[in-house]
């Protein structure tokens, strides 16, 4: 009797497990668009693949602008660069969710330290920060959700992939938009998924609001901004694919 229960058991348990898996059948259509990748620069630079929409032209900031209008940032050979003394930078364009890639390098000669060290940050949707700063090798001590790769002061990088000054070091980031109760909460949180020149730093991390001061915004859509902290940060190679 024990058995013949046991064997009926299984026999329900197997069926009913049968029942909820998928017909596995191939099936021909729709076909995945088909995307040219960027090329590959001799120093690691990743140009834009064919489906992205491209933040720089290597010429101007055309796609950027200000508070006081026109950026004044520096534009020099296919680079641009923070100027002391001007604003923070923002896309003309606003993104909900989307993949973003972006380049940047800090002088060889780069002085400062802590939070003054080669300070600057991609911020997304203009509210969350990705933090730039020099911390190659951990030589520049700092609050650790303060250092390159954190979502500042709500998550450390999980690893220190960094390249050293005068070299370019890469971000690939993908963001998932907020959505929003009707009394302005958060229904779900906006996400970020961070890699350092390939490696994952942040793994669809949860953020729980604006950076410095945790406050939720009920914006579906924003720029990407760049932060003028007053150090010098040159940025290259700046692209994105919506989602
Ligand atoms: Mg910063």
């Amino acid at each position: 009797m024990k058995i013949t229960l046991s064997l009926f058991a299984t026999m329900f348990i197997c069926s009913s497990t049968f029942a909820q898996i998928p017909i596995l059948n191939g099936y021909d259509s729709p076909l995945p668009t088909v995307v040219t990748p960027g090329l590959v620069s001799s120093d690691g630079g990743v140009s834009a693949p064919s489906d992205a929409i491209s933040l720089f032209n290597g010429k101007d900031l055309s796609e950027w602008t200000s508070k006081k209008g026109s950026p004044d940032w520096t534009v020099q050979n296919g680079v641009f660069t923070v100027k002391e003394g001007t604003e923070d930078i923002f896309t003309k364009k606003e993104f909900s969710d989307f993949q973003l890639h972006i380049e940047w390098m800090h002088p060889a000669d780069i002085t400062g330290e802590g939070q003054g060290r080669g300070n600057s940050g991609v911020y997304m949707q203009g509210l969350y920060e990705i933090q730039v700063l020099e911390t190659y090798n951990n030589n520049n001590r700092t609050y650790v959700n303060g250092q390159a790769g954190a979502i500042y002061k709500q998550h450390s990088p999980l690893v220190n992939p960094l390249r050293k000054p005068g070299e370019w070091n890469s971000y690939d980031v993908i963001f998932t938009a907020p959505t929003f109760n009707a009394n302005g909460t958060y229904r779900t949180n906006p996400r970020l998924t961070v890699m350092v020149n390939g490696i994952l730093v942040q793994n669809n991390a949860i953020i729980y609001g604006g950076t410095n001061d945790d406050k939720i915004f009920e914006k579906l859509t924003g720029p990407i901004l760049l932060q003028n902290h007053g150090c010098i940060v040159n940025y290259r190679n700046v692209w994105i694919r919506e989602l």
